[in-house]
């Protein structure tokens, strides 16, 4: 099959040949309809996070936000048929460590890849599989395999965020713009902050209601202005350090901080934060990481029912051929809104 490869940190990934996927007893094999590119790619290409300890081996296909037809279970499969139409989550739990068991599966963090080639993996398959429901294509599903979880996760589980709340979310990227859906169709009040007056038209076309561009306003102060005090929950769906330190201080008292945008080689994880702040004003700051598979469906149906329109952020479909262009081009930030292989 035809495979996007990456072979070392830094060096441009290619388009090769490469043997298909073998099936794992307990996983399945998936043919890949549809494969969003998401910003861990970029990162993990630039070598980041080894400061968690986080490395992988080389050469690799990386794609973790894919969907597309089960082509193969193994043999220890018992509830997952071929055939079934699926989108494959980026955490994949083993579903028997306590983690698993207790319900944080994506704590346990087998991290899919994959996606950018004709056929992928899913990992421990009975307890991973999303079934997409009828209504939902593959282009739409991928954007949910990785960055739209991710928000969801961040807005309902770690943010908690209500439908009378003001939400700040710094960042306005596959992840931002996401979470700016996510945190409208609640019914939340969404401010979007970003430097690029592109993706703020795309945060308000998917429900922001008031847009700030951080290049032109100090976003901090336009926040505590138009929110008299300061948002309820603020998000960094980017992770650098200026817009996590500008995410804590748009908040008011009490308010919630979910950090979602990992840290790259500027910050290597550290960033400093206003400590006494955070004490006075009863703070709290809380990470998010992706989502477990079992909470896949409660968002789903929200697709289903058209309150979340997941579509609405992809902006282009190319050939597997062009996906590198669009992972170089994360560099400068020039991308907007979310971009979907659907041909291989
Ligand atoms: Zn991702
Ligand atoms: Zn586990």
């Amino acid at each position: 099959m035809k495979a996007l490869v990456m072979e070392a940190v830094g060096k441009p990934m290619v388009v090769k040949d490469w043997p298909e996927p073998e099936c794992p007893a307990d996983g399945a094999v998936v043919r890949v309809e549809a494969s969003g590119i998401c910003r861990s790619d970029w990162h993990i290409w630039q070598g980041d996070w080894t400061w968690v300890g986080f490395q992988m081996p080389m050469p690799i296909i990386l794609g973790h936000e894919f969907a597309g037809v089960v082509e193969e279970v193994g043999k220890e499969v018992k509830t997952l048929k071929p055939g079934t139409r699926v989108v494959v989550p980026l955490s994949q739990g083993c579903g028997v460590c306590e983690d698993c068991r207790t319900g944080h599966s994506n704590q346990c963090f087998g991290a899919g890849a994959g996606g950018y080639a004709r056929y992928g993996v899913l990992s421990h398959a009975d307890f991973n599989s999303v079934p997409l429901p009828d209504s939902v294509d593959f282009v739409e599903a991928s954007s949910m395999g990785c960055r739209y979880v991710t928000a969801f996760h961040g807005i309902l589980d770690q943010g908690q965020v209500k439908a009378d709340e003001s939400v700040v979310i710094y960042g306005c990227g596959g992840v931002g713009l996401s979470a700016v859906q996510i945190a409208s169709s609640l019914g939340a009040r969404v401010i979007a902050v970003d430097l690029d007056d592109r993706k703020l038209e795309l945060a308000k076309r998917v429900g922001a209601s008031d847009v700030i561009n951080g290049r032109k306003t100090d976003p901090v102060k336009a926040v505590i202005d138009l929110t008299h005090g300061g948002a309820n929950v603020s998000i960094d769906a980017l992770g650098i350090a200026t817009t996590c330190r500008n995410a804590v201080a748009s908040l008011r008292k009490r308010g919630r901080h979910v950090q979602i945008g990992l840290t790259t080689q500027g910050e290597k994880g550290e960033v400093a934060l206003p400590v006494d702040q955070i004490v006075f004003k009863e703070i709290q700051f809380v990470g998010s990481l992706a989502m477990q598979s079992f909470r896949y469906p409660a968002m789903l149906s929200m697709v289903e029912r058209g309150r979340l329109q997941p579509k609405k952020l992809i902006t282009e479909t190319i050939p597997l051929e062009k996906a590198f262009g669009v992972i170089e081009q994360m560099s400068k930030f020039e991308n907007v809104g979310i971009s979907v292989i659907n041909q291989f």
